[in-house]
Order: C-alpha cells, then sequence, then structure tokens
C-alpha cells in the first residue's frame, strides 16, 4: 500500500477521496452530481437556490451548441473539483494557499477519469465568466457597481432543487459521455490513454491488461476468433491515441 498525501474524505456514494491526493479511477460522476446539486453558487448570496449543477448544466447546453460534445462534457464538468474541495467565492480563492493548486489536480483527475483533454476550452472559460451576466437575475441589486460587462449567453435559471438538479446532470453527463466516444476499459471504465497495454475481448471491447482474467476462451487471436483452451495468450498490444 502507497502511503497518500493528506487525509481522505468519505464521499455521497461511500467512497474515499483524497481531495489533495486524487486519483482518476477514485472519481465518480455519481458524487460530483450531488455535490454539486447540494451546494448553492455564490456562497449562497443568491435569492433562491441556484445550484453548481444547474449553473453546470446550462452552461453545457449553451457550449453544446457552439462547440459540440467535447466542450460540453468539460462544460459539464468544469466545477467538478468544487464536489471535493467545495466552491470557494472568487474573492477570498487566491488567498487560501494551497487552493489553486489543489482544483488544478483535482481538474486533471476529473480530464483523465472521463477521457477529456487536461486543460478546460477557452470557449467553456469565457462562458463561465459571461454565465454571470445571466445569474446575475438571481442576486439582489447591488449598492455598488460592479466592475463586470460580460455580455450574458442568454440562458434561462430553472431553480432546480437538488433532487432535479442531480438528475439533470446525470442525464447530460450520460448523454454526453456516450457522445464523445472515448475509448476506454470494458473492466475498469477508464479511458485507455498512450502506452497502456491492451487486448480486445471475444466481446468486442477491449481491455487493460492488467484489467483481464486467466481464461483464455476470452482472449481473441489474430484473426478475432475465440482462443482454444491450452493456445498460449499472445502478448498484449500498446494504446496509442489516435492523432
Ligand atoms: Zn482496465
Amino acid at each position: 500500500m502507497i502511503a497518500r498525501f493528506g487525509d481522505w474524505m468519505q464521499t455521497f456514494t461511500g467512497r474515499q477521496f483524497w481531495p489533495l491526493d486524487p486519483r482518476p479511477d477514485e472519481i465518480a460522476v455519481e458524487d460530483i452530481a450531488h455535490a454539486l446539486a447540494m451546494q448553492c453558487r455564490y456562497a449562497g448570496h443568491c435569492l433562491r437556490f441556484y445550484s453548481v449543477a444547474e449553473h453546470s448544466v446550462l452552461l453545457s447546453e449553451w457550449v453544446m451548441a457552439e462547440a459540440g460534445t467535447h466542450a460540453a462534457l468539460w462544460a459539464l464538468l468544469h466545477d467538478a473539483s468544487e464536489a471535493y474541495l467545495v466552491d470557494v467565492p472568487r474573492p477570498v480563492k487566491p488567498y487560501l494557499a494551497g487552493y489553486k493548486p489543489a482544483e488544478a489536480v483535482v481538474m486533471r483527475a476529473v480530464a483523465a477519469r472521463f477521457g477529456l483533454a487536461p486543460d478546460i476550452p477557452a470557449i467553456v472559460k469565457q462562458a463561465d465568466d459571461r454565465i454571470i451576466a445571466d445569474e446575475r437575475a438571481n442576486l439582489s441589486a447591488c449598492v455598488a457597481q460592479w466592475d463586470f460587462d460580460a455580455i450574458p449567453l442568454g440562458v434561462t435559471l430553472h431553480y432546480w432543487t437538488p433532487d432535479v438538479a442531480e438528475e439533470r446532470f446525470l442525464e447530460a453527463f450520460r448523454w454526453l459521455i456516450d457522445a464523445v466516444d472515448v475509448d476506454r476499459c470494458i473492466a475498469c471504465d477508464m479511458p485507455f490513454k498512450d502506452g497502456d497495454a491492451v487486448y480486445d475481448d471475444v466481446s468486442g471491447g477491449s481491455l487493460h491488461a492488467a484489467c483481464c482474467g486467466p481464461e483464455v476462451e476470452s482472449y481473441v487471436d489474430a484473426a478475432g476468433e475465440p482462443l482454444k483452451p491450452g493456445e498460449a495468450i499472445p502478448a498484449p498490444y500498446i494504446w496509442r491515441a489516435q492523432p
């Protein structure tokens, strides 16, 4: 057992998660959807409850129409780190030493878990700033002028309850993860990455060599036919990401 950095927290689904030492295979979308649906944006300084999960779904829908499925999945998950590190107000964040690095490490793990490019697409970042102009409809008039002149996205806030927000988040996730069509291991569900040792399975899917069982009949030969009992299992092939 390798020692982990920092302490662990229990997640909604009963998993252990090390927020300062995250591993992609310990990230579950059910944990993200639930925790983000239970958190209110703007540290709760809203007129009505408005969750980070709803914010993520609205952003994702807008990005989907502009930039397609990969960017839309990124948009849906752009605040996934907040499921473990909570949504800290922007003015506070730079002063919590270690928060931004922790956020970056969790987001890298999230990206690896779901087969996303490591860096947030520029359109998601821009839309995430602009949506604040839409979300001001849910904030009181301010006594002071904001230093902010972004153009609203034109999205409508629904004020979903946590239950509804969680379900909508999961629906959007299931649709998008299917649509982006990342090749992943049928045993552990992790996306394949460059250099992974992989076998094709009789079912038509593929698995990590480390995730394969010893049953010869579940392996295929070069022609795609199942191996026969007694036949030697060939070496795995090395996964190469498509350029
Ligand atoms: Zn695997």
